[in-house]
């Protein structure tokens, strides 16, 4: 097992060697969407990252559990714990259940998933679905004393937590800070402090979705699921939480906080957090309703876009990125993502008829070494990717036969292609199938031209199809049931 893994830690704020609690388990907890719309760019972000790192880590020898949630409860319009339930308010304005939002919107985030090549999370876990947990694990708060109850609903006393342990330790805010810049909102008042979050809330009369409580009938506060569910299924302290920066503050600061004061312990060795996508400097995010679904991207069907962009090209295109940094959207950028990634698969067909020479010009061992350290450099995917470019380089001048490798070293650039492009990166060739079937069909079309040609006695047109045919490596067999082809490799 590779031991050379760098990764970098929000919570420490740099990069450290990566040494799991467990080994060879790793535990990884994501967040997921909020079901309540269609997936857009800024969720593939995060989708993929969390893809590469835990295809990488499987690819080392790891044994991953990955959990990735889907909010089903308790994310309020307005992240001050006010305001109507995201699902709620859609299930409302559509006349659906509110689970029948949930189950649409899921099974249309899954199939994006699918078309970006994103693997399936070991365990996809609902809020919803975790109620008892959520209470369970407000009660463990509540008996440490770091809750309050006002009218049916729990707050976490932040306040109170701060004087033992430090609020503000991941997204580096200072509790001075939170009380000045936070707006007042209306129903505030529950609250001792305007920074404390809700851990339940007791549904109004007209909140549609609502479970028992020994406080009352209410719902969960979003922070809650994550840090129930992530102590379930991976224990009270695990490998990695990841998700958008987004989630920083208050989201994943205060998972913290609750599991500190439930458990005892802090419940995240790693913190990994995705930069966010931008459109002209602006983050690309639901509220700023510059957001294209990834639907869209793959029809072209919107005003933004120049043309339709496939799964993978999106998929390239957020990998030639660092995780942490921003990357910016553009046509441009998402056309030469296209170019970029055409090149890469053509040279997947120049790669097998490459024939092995006696000696080497060229030091394949070392490029591999260098995919290896690229990836072990906190997951650096844009540094990888150009090491692969310098292969596509070399790989032509083989070719041309400028330079040479032997069988060894080709057999390794062949196990380097496939590892780090189709396993690691998780690219896939696009539309190869649907070529394949073109091609057929053009064969067999051509064909029935010859046979046509035949019937009529033209042996000029017919031996013509078949010397051009040959030329293009397909053999023609005449038989009593009609001409049969094959490829000649
Ligand atoms: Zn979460």
């Amino acid at each position: 097992m590779n031991t050379e893994l760098h990764i970098y830690n929000t919570l420490s704020r740099k990069k450290e060697l990566f040494e799991p609690l467990n080994p060879p388990f790793v535990g990884m907890y994501v967040c997921g969407p909020t079901a309540y719309g269609d997936a857009h760019l800024g969720h593939a972000r995060p989708a993929i990252t969390f893809d590469l790192i835990f295809r990488y880590l499987q690819h080392l020898g790891y044994k991953v559990r990955y959990i990735r949630n889907i909010t089903d409860v308790g994310h309020l319009v307005n992240d001050a714990d006010e305001g109507e339930d995201k699902i709620a308010k859609k299930a409302k304005s559509e006349q659906l259940e509110p689970m029948e939002v949930v189950q649409y919107y899921s099974d249309r985030y899954h199939k994006n998933m699918e078309q970006l090549n994103v693997k399936k999370p070991s365990i996809e876990p609902r809020a919803s679905g975790h109620i008892i947990e959520q209470i369970e694990m407000i009660k463990k708060i509540l008996d440490n004393g770091f809750g309050y109850e006002v009218n049916g609903s729990l707050y976490f006393d932040v306040e109170k937590y701060n004087k033992k342990h430090h609020y503000g330790k991941l997204s580096g805010r200072k509790i001075e800070d939170l009380v000045t810049n936070t707006r007042e909102l209306e129903g505030q008042d529950e609250k001792r402090n305007s920074y404390d979050f809700a851990l339940w809330k007791k549904a109004q009369p007209e909140h549609i979705m609502r479970w028992p409580s020994p406080w009352s009938d209410g719902f969960p506060g979003w922070h809650m699921e994550c840090s129930a569910m992530g102590t379930k299924y991976l224990g009270e302290h695990f490998d990695i939480h990841g998700g958008g920066m987004d989630l920083l503050f208050p989201h994943h600061e205060s998972e913290i906080a609750q599991s500190v004061a439930a458990n005892g312990i802090e419940p995240v060795k790693y913190w990994l957090h995705n930069n966010m996508i931008t459109l002209n400097g602006q983050k690309m995010g639901k509220s700023l309703g510059n957001a294209v679904s990834l639907e869209k991207f793959f029809t072209g069907e919107n005003d933004l876009l120049e043309q339709a962009y496939s799964p993978m090209t999106i998929r390239f295109f957020i990998l030639q990125a660092h995780y942490r940094s921003t990357l910016d959207f553009s046509n441009e950028a998402l056309q030469s993502a296209e170019k970029g990634l055409k090149k890469l698969f053509k040279t997947f067909e120049t790669l097998n008829k490459l024939i092995p020479s006696d000696h080497s010009t060229v030091n394949i061992k070392k490029l591999n070494e260098k995919c290896y350290k690229a990836l072990n450099d906190d997951f650096n995917s844009p540094v990888l990717i150009a090491h692969l470019f310098d292969a596509v380089r070399i790989i032509n001048s083989i070719n041309d036969k400028k330079e040479s490798v032997t069988a060894e070293d080709l057999e390794l650039l062949k196990n380097m292609f496939k590892i780090f492009i189709l396993d690691i990166l998780g690219l896939e060739e696009e539309s190869s199938k649907d070529q394949n079937d073109l091609s057929e069909s053009l064969i067999n079309t051509i064909l029935r031209i010859r046979q046509n040609a035949k019937e009529n006695k033209d042996y000029a047109t017919s031996d013509k199809i078949r010397e051009e045919l040959t030329k293009l490596n397909i053999q023609i067999k005449d038989t009593k049931e009609g001409a049969i082809w094959s490829y000649d490799n």
